[in-house]
């Protein structure tokens, strides 16, 4: 068994046969608000080294679940254990091992970038180096800026080197690249990949399905408190075994063989479905170059992963815009 692959094993609670400790274990976890279920019965493991994403509509139940975890919320029922401990009664215990991202609005902004860090170090046993930190998050140009200067994206940067200094060996990302510039937000994968390669464990949320497919060792999509798929980015709800799709625009007057033709739809294009794709794309591409035609906009696809996340979670709610979500979690502040 590959670290990525769900332990079908029993409650180890500790080091699993892969020998990759579980650093996360929740068992059937249950939270309601006033009575209204927020979490059904999550059942959740994830080894250190993984960077482990979880997905799902407005109103899921992933931050219950995070904030849970990061001990800031009390469970109903059901076994939560971080890092060995259970974040509802010691939680801390857990404070100085992990590191959680919040908004940095509460930032000193006449403060340079190494102040800062060097402060927040200060409340750690065993920081890891400012200069480091400073490194990671890559913001060595800046170390010397007021804080009131940075960009959002550099703001943003010194957010998750302050989750950093405390040298945690579980970080939890929130919606790390919300309202980010492309650029920005591929910046700000490099950082968590580089985080990843030191072998910290980190447990991710999103709303971006490309950052979920480029992060994510494994993933778990959530959708009305319960999980309703788990898996890595190429295999979550079946996707390696979905049957891949052939589109092309046919050529004007000719005919394709049979079993390889179906109506065009509204854009022109045939979209068939075959059973062995390897063997239809060779039939195809072989009657195409008889007929000297280059089979404009030919193309293979699989779903993507957000094919899959939309199959399982339904059409996208109209509630909630990505702006919205900016704003979580305003009372939570560095
Ligand atoms: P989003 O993607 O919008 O951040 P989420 O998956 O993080 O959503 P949660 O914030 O965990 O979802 O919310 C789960 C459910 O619990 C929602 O129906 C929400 O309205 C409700 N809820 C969350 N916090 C509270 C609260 N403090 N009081 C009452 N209900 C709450």
């Amino acid at each position: 068994m590959t670290p990525q692959e769900p332990d079908p094993g029993g409650h180890h609670g500790g080091t699993v046969g892969n020998s990759q400790a579980v650093v996360v274990d929740v068992r059937g976890l249950v939270k309601s608000y006033q009575g209204t279920p927020a979490v059904r019965g999550i059942d959740l493991r994830i080894r250190q080294g993984e960077v482990f994403a979880l997905l799902g509509p407005n109103g899921a139940g992933k931050t219950t679940t995070v904030e849970i975890l990061e001990g800031y919320l009390t469970r109903d029922s059901g076994e939560v254990t971080v890092l060995g401990v259970d974040p509802g009664r010691q939680r801390a215990q857990l404070k100085s091992r992990t590191g959680i991202v919040l908004q940095s609005t509460g930032i000193d902004r006449y403060l340079t970038v190494r102040e800062t860090i060097a402060m927040y170090a200060t409340f750690y046993p065993h920081p890891r180096p400012v200069d480091e930190v400073i490194g990671l998050v890559g913001l060595e140009e800046k170390r010397g800026a007021r804080v009131g200067r940075l960009s959002g994206g550099q703001q943003r940067r010194l957010d998750v080197a302050i989750a950093l200094v405390g040298n945690p060996e579980l970080l939890f990302l929130d919606e790390p690249t919300t309202g980010f510039d492309p650029s920005a937000r591929h910046e700000a994968w490099d950082v968590i990949k580089n985080l990843a390669t030191l072998g910290m464990t980190v447990l991710l949320t999103t709303h971006y399905m490309d950052e979920a497919q480029f992060l994510a060792d494994r993933l778990a999509v959530i959708a009305a408190g319960r999980i309703v798929a788990e898996g890595t980015p190429a295999t979550l709800g079946g996707r390696q075994l979905a049957t891949a799709r052939i589109r092309y625009r046919p050529p004007a007057g000719a005919i394709p063989p049979d079993g390889l033709c179906a109506p065009p739809g509204p854009d022109g294009y045939t979209e068939i479905t075959p059973d062995d794709v390897v063997q239809a794309l060779h039939q195809l591409t072989g009657w195409a170059i008889d007929h000297g035609d280059s089979l404009e906009g030919l193309q293979v696809t699989r779903p993507s992963l957000e094919d899959i996340y939309l199959s399982l979670t339904g059409p996208p709610s109209a509630g909630g815009s990505q702006a919205a979500l900016a704003g979580k979690r305003k009372g939570r502040t560095a």
